[in-house]
């Protein structure tokens, strides 16, 4: 998909890992596609679950999804953190 794909944050909860419910197949961390899901176009489908509720229920696929979102969303926090201490320095 070449489109970019716009979100809504959100992070006040324990449950960080947001599941389309419809197709199962989504899985996005601390933060939930809008308008809809990028996969079967559902609109309010999703629901926040911990990562060891997907271990519980969820397919393969979607455990490495949701490591893989965790892992995007640590890198990127990392990178600011890193910026912000590069400034602080100079
Ligand atoms: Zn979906």
């Amino acid at each position: 998909m070449a489109s970019m794909q716009s979100f809504w944050p959100v992070s006040h909860r324990d449950d960080d890992f947001w599941v389309c419910m419809s197709c199962l197949t989504e899985v996005f961390y601390r933060k939930v596609p809008m308008p809809d899901c990028p996969s079967c176009h559902g609109v309010s489908t999703y629901e926040g679950f911990t990562l060891e509720a997907i271990r519980d229920w969820g397919t393969e696929e979607l455990i490495a999804k949701a490591i893989a979102a965790e892992e995007a969303a640590a890198s990127v926090q990392q990178a600011a953190e890193t910026a912000a201490s590069v400034e602080a320095a100079d």
